[in-house]
């Protein structure tokens, strides 16, 4: 039966990604509350959300200490821009703990309120540098296949989702995608570390076709999270940084998903030992606990930026939020002092890493991947030959859907089943997360 909310949602509210005509049929699912790595929904179900959210619920569900920091500056300044000379102390000691945190030689950071206004801060910022270094004709940017950097129109374009692109005739100019390192679908007889190398190189083609005078940046995440958690081998990175300071071309890590704590670093730019001229970041920011994001400039940048700049014409309403920023602030307080990020790293990722390696082994799934606190599998009709179960993608669906009727979040992405839980996961979390996971791949099968 429809229920009072989900009548007032089929007759108002569009939904994000979302097909309204099915859902409308199907009725969404209303969610009421959350605690520790759980979800609620009105009917009384509880489901372990192992997708932290979107990929944002870093700290868990229910942290009454962001409550009471937000109550708190809301009162004190719900408020206040930063365009008109002035300032507020969430806003300078959020930078400040962001920098500490950061590779080191990034050192500022500019606010937005999401991810998708991160990257396209990056799109202005980039290319106002090249201006500023007299390069004016480095004005392309080049991304990768499948790389997901958001839903505004240069996010969108900078992504390289084709189901993305033809909606509103995208990708924009000046926005070319190379090869993503996905081992499973395009290593073909190669080895891992020959493919790294070869996926790298289609970069140095793309660069040379462009004229390296042209180009202005790559932007790439760090392991590709939407795309359907692609890690790549370990000789991609190495290849691609070189490949880059050979062309005198900026480095985008887009740590929106992989920053605040996900792979066990604080950044996965640490883990990969990347030296990024721009860091667009967003939801383990906060935990999702308010909207708010930024691009952690590295020095190069920002002091050409700022040296030579004057006024940088771009911002946003909400940049560096009092409110969000204070609980943003909290939140990486808490992360850092209940040492969250470290048993990620030497505790509970290992764990879940070595339990979702056993999920290899059932007959339906071809691969399974993963680091720190993210992980994915490729469901299979043969393991051999990789054969998908359905044509269309559909056995993640499918999956899915008894995933949830299990009381499990998983998230398809094609015919790839992906966890990314909230870092405070448990040992037995994680136990009852496989034994989910594994009912409901035995029911897709
Ligand atoms: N960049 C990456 C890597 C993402 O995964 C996302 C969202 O999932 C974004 C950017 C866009 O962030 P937002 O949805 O906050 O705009």
């Amino acid at each position: 039966m429809t229920s009072k909310i989900q009548a007032l949602d089929n007759k108002h509210h569009i939904h994000p990604f979302s097909d309204s005509k099915e859902l409308h049929e199907i009725n969404p699912r209303e969610i009421t509350h959350a605690e520790g790595v759980y979800i609620y929904d009105d009917k009384g179900n509880k489901l372990l959300d192992a997708m932290a959210g979107l990929w944002c619920v870093n700290i868990g569900y229910g942290r009454q200490e962001l409550v009471d920091v937000a109550t708190k500056q809301m009162s004190a300044l719900p408020y206040y821009n930063l365009f008109f000379k002035t300032t507020h102390a969430p806003a300078a000691k959020l930078a400040a703990k962001i920098a500490s945190l950061a590779p080191s030689h990034m050192n500022k950071v500019f606010f937005t309120g999401s991810g998708s206004e991160a990257n396209d801060t990056v799109f202005r910022m980039v290319r106002r540098y090249w201006d500023l270094k007299d390069k004016p004709t480095k004005k392309q940017f080049i991304s990768r296949e499948n790389a997901y950097h958001g839903s505004t129109v240069v996010g969108a374009s900078l992504g390289g989702m084709g189901y993305m692109h033809e909606q509103g005739d995208l990708p924009i100019a000046g926005i070319s995608h190379v090869e993503q390192p996905y081992f499973f679908k395009d290593g073909g007889d190669l080895t891992q570390e020959a493919f790294g190398i070869k996926a790298a190189q289609s970069l140095e083609a793309k660069i040379l076709e462009l004229g390296e005078d042209n180009v202005a940046a790559f932007i790439a995440e760090p392991f590709q999270g939407a795309g359907g958690v692609i890690i790549p081998p370990t000789s991609y990175w190495p290849e691609i940084k070189r490949i880059l300071a050979k062309y005198d071309i900026l480095l985008v890590v887009d740590e929106v998903i992989s920053g605040f704590g996900r792979t066990g670093e604080w950044f996965a730019s640490q883990y990969y030992d990347l030296e990024p001229d721009l860091m667009p970041i967003a939801k383990g920011l906060s935990s999702g606990y308010l909207p708010i994001g930024g691009v952690i400039v590295g020095d190069k940048v920002a002091e050409t930026l700022i040296d030579k700049g004057g006024d940088f014409n771009h911002g946003f309403t909400y940049s560096g939020h009092p409110v969000a920023a204070a609980v943003a602030l909290k939140n990486i307080e808490l992360l850092e002092s209940e040492g969250i990020v470290e048993r990620v790293k030497n505790e509970t990722a290992p764990y879940l890493q070595k339990r979702w390696k056993e999920l290899a082994a059932h007959p339906i799934v071809g691969e399974t991947r993963g680091l720190g606190m993210v992980a994915g599998l490729e469901l299979v009709r043969d393991k051999d030959t990789h054969e998908r179960i359905a044509p269309n993608s559909k056995a993640g669906g499918i999956c899915r859907d008894f995933s949830m009727a299990n009381g499990l979040i998983m998230r398809p992405c094609g015919d790839t089943m992906i966890i990314s839980p909230p870092l405070v996961i448990t040992k037995a979390e994680v136990d009852e997360l496989m034994e989910k996971a594994l009912k409901a791949l035995d029911e897709t099968a």
